[in-house]
């Protein structure tokens, strides 16, 4: 892989050495896409959180993640996914103890490095370990077309995304912030749950930086401006779904159908889809760290398109990418990224409007819709 003036990752021939042999073309899964007749279209769906209230904390939704990774580990596993390295890049890297996991945890909303990754996980599973592998759904197709071949010892776990930004453009917004508060950055945590699921905060070193609502970084990413150019037409998006279980944030939870602990669990509830008989196996020894409940795959939907649909390109997206390559953060930010339209009068609502009364309009939004779906419970 290289990275392009973009600063995103692509696949890369070195026509010096290239024997013209194929093996690239055959193991790209948008030339020949990965066989997903075992996957179902209309999957079982569970809104599920960690029973460890700290575990889901420290995790971006409610900790499926977590729950999956430890069912693994109990049996002397291994567990691949995304973590900082002290660069502050993000890569995939392979976690062998609970210790090690605290670094997968949590979403880091940037393009992830593979490296070498999909070589350690063959030789792991030619060993006979067992391997859970997370990642977007394009790196879960990138790693059985890789393998050629079915591993029984290999899980793998997609989670409904929504497109990633350049690894160049988070280094940028890094050193923004570190120019902005005097501080060297060691560690960033996108989603703090000190103030809710919903209204997560900006975390450096162990100090609440901004919230999100007024993130710029975040902002260009939600309004899709900073994402790879193959995000806006993915070719892995849809169902059926490319991992053997999909995790995602439950929004909307609640808002369609009766849920009784919408009140009780504030920090974050895990969707969960269900997508053959290995994600089943996988699900089943994951239960003792989760409580769960049947869920209804019309509203897991009904809040999170991107489950089949690729995000939309706006038309900033155009020069996005173009002008980054000669401007800092901070020109950015002025240019396409201040914090405006629906975004603003939202992030006004949540700051002055006080909590009980967008609490109980809600509830009376949730009661009727409850009413109207003829109370339907999960
Ligand atoms: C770029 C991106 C876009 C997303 N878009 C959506 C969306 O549109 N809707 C939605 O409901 N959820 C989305 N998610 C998923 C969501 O943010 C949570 O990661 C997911 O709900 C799991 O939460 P958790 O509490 O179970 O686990 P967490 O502890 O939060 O675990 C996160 C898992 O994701 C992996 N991970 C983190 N960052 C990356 C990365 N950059 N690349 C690959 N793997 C990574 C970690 O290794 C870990 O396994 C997205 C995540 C990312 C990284």
């Amino acid at each position: 892989m290289v990275s392009g003036k973009d600063g995103f990752l692509y696949p890369n021939i070195n026509v010096e050495t290239c024997i013209k042999c194929l093996a690239c073309e055959k193991t790209c899964p948008v030339i020949i896409p990965i066989d997903l007749s075992g996957n179902k279209s209309n999957p079982e769906v569970f809104a599920c959180w960690n029973k460890d209230s700290q575990i889901r904390s420290q995790s971006s939704s409610g900790g499926a993640f977590s729950a999956l990774a430890s069912a693994i580990l109990e049996e002397d596993g291994i567990v691949v996914g995304a973590s900082y390295n002290n660069q502050m890049q993000v890569a995939h890297k392979a976690c062998f103890s609970f210790e090690d996991l605290d670094s997968l945890r949590g979403s880091k909303y940037v393009q992830s490095s593979m490296g070498e990754i999909y070589k350690s996980i063959r030789s792991y599973l030619n060993k006979g370990k067992r391997v859970l592998f997370v990642g977007t759904p394009c790196q879960n197709a990138g790693i059985k077309k890789f393998l050629k071949r079915e591993y029984v010892n290999l899980y793998c776990c997609d989670f409904i995304c929504h497109g990633t930004p350049s690894p160049l453009l988070f280094q940028k917004y890094l050193k923004w912030i570190e120019k902005s508060k005097g501080i060297k950055v060691t560690s960033f945590n996108f989603r703090s749950k000190k103030s809710g699921w919903y209204d997560a905060l900006r975390v450096v070193n162990n100090h609440e930086i901004m919230k999100g609502k007024y993130d710029a970084y975040f902002f260009g990413f939600n309004r899709n401006f900073s994402l790879r150019e193959s995000c806006y037409n993915c070719p892995e998006i849809g169902m059926p779904r490319r991992g053997d279980i999909t995790i995602a944030d439950f929004w909307g939870i609640g808002m369609t159908y009766r849920f009784d602990k919408i009140k009780e669990i504030k920090d974050g509830i895990s969707l969960v889809m269900i997508n053959n008989a290995k994600g089943e196996l996988l699900f089943e020894s994951a239960k003792p760290f989760l409580e769960y409940r049947k869920g209804y795959y019309d509203e897991a939907l009904s809040h999170n398109i991107p489950m089949i649909e690729p995000s939309p390109r706006p038309i900033e997206r155009e020069t996005f990418y173009l002008d980054m390559e000669s401007m800092d953060f901070e020109a950015l930010r002025k240019k396409y990224l201040r914090v405006r339209g629906k975004a603003k009068i939202v992030a006004f609502a949540r700051e002055y409007i006080p909590r009980f009364i967008i609490t109980n309009l809600r509830d009376i939004v949730q009661f009727i819709k409850w009413k109207l779906n003829g109370s339907k419970t999960l």
